[in-house]
């Protein structure tokens, strides 16, 4: 073989062996930003989390038992949780102050934050009223009048006291219904989880409840779809692009029934104990934190289009869209809409 020859196949050689070193380099960086998710049916509802760092799956795993030791303190309806014992009486007490845990706790202050910014529009009480109706069985209960009235007078949120980790009520037969805000705190908990284990680019979606951790891993932010009212899970009516935010929507086709040719939905006033009929059909909040987009989701919605938009309007880092019966969208003046 001629020394050139010998040069020549040396260099090939070489080449191929850098070009194969490079598809494997390639191959890897690309599936360190392959997703990996995981989803069940938890807290009622379908949650999936998704995370676009290469991480082990036994944090996805850890992430969703989250949702579970949470639900174990605020459900309303299991009646081994911590809220459920506290609507029930059955927490150890002092002098009328019933034990709870830090996280029950910090989260009964969020609520009555809330209650307190949209003047009781939105209450955390509501327990003795919302365990009227059942909007989950096929059985289409509308309470009866009477049981409405002994249930309304029991519903105030000013009635209730949080010292450290204790809770009082002023009116025996009170009780917390935390399904307005609890999702958005878990999101918040599961998304600090993730992070403080390295995670940079993911999704949590817990129901519709969506919250970004950073970016898309290419750097641009997600779209997010805003579920579009009535249709399928996944059917969108516009689309947002955002970056480590919440977005979370509050709407009348989330739990509902028909009777007698009348929709009965599950955000009920906590006046009258009816679900609020106000034009509206879903309020979707843009915040940082995903316990503030809950809260402020159905806070707005109680209060109605206009008062609901003042009240987005006031507050900092916070945008929304309203979307109404008569198929009109309502955007806060920062609303970053992508197709509008
Ligand atoms: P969301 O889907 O976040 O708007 O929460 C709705 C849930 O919050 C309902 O299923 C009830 O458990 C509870 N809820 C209904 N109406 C109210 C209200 N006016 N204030 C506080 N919580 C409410
Ligand atoms: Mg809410």
């Amino acid at each position: 073989m001629s020394r050139k020859y010998k040069i020549t196949a040396a260099c090939a050689a070489l080449i191929l062996l850098f070009s194969a070193f490079f598809f494997f380099y390639q191959k890897q960086q690309e599936k360190q930003t392959e997703p990996v998710s995981v989803t069940g049916f938890k807290l009622n509802t379908m949650i999936k989390i998704t995370v676009y760092d290469k991480i082990n799956t036994e944090l996805l795993e850890h992430a969703m038992a989250l949702c579970d030791t949470y639900e174990s303190l605020f459900s309303r309806t299991l009646s081994t949780s911590e809220i459920y014992k506290l609507n029930h009486g059955t927490l150890p007490e002092k002098n009328g102050f019933f034990e709870v845990s830090p996280e029950t706790a910090e989260l009964v202050r969020k609520g009555l934050y809330y209650a307190e910014l949209s003047e009781g529009a939105f209450d955390l009480s509501l327990a003795p009223v919302s365990s009227l109706w059942d909007f989950t069985s096929e059985e289409k209960v509308i309470p009866e009048p009477d049981a409405l009235k002994n249930a309304l007078p029991l519903v105030d949120y000013k009635n209730i006291t949080v010292e450290g980790n204790t809770i009082h009520f002023e009116k025996e037969g009170m009780g917390l219904d935390l399904g307005a805000i609890a999702k958005g705190y878990i999101a918040d908990k599961i998304k600090e989880f993730l992070v403080s284990k390295g995670v940079k680019s993911g999704i949590i979606n817990l129901g519709g409840n969506v919250l970004c951790i950073g970016s898309q891993p290419d750097g641009t932010p997600f779209k997010i779809g805003i579920q579009k009212p009535f249709s399928d899970r996944g059917e969108t009516s516009i689309t947002i692009n955002v970056s480590d935010k919440s977005v979370v929507s509050s709407g009348i086709y989330e739990r509902y029934f028909k009777k007698d040719g009348i929709l009965y939905h599950h955000i009920l006033n906590p006046k009258t104990g009816m679900p609020y009929k106000n034009g509206l059909v879903s309020v979707t909040i843009l915040s940082d934190q995903s316990v503030d987009g809950d809260a402020l989701s159905t806070s707005c919605f109680a209060l109605g289009a206009k008062k609901g938009m003042e009240l987005v309007e006031s507050l900092e880092n916070t945008e929304a869209v309203f979307i109404t019966e008569n198929g009109e969208f309502l955007y806060s003046s920062g609303f970053p809409v992508s197709d509008k």
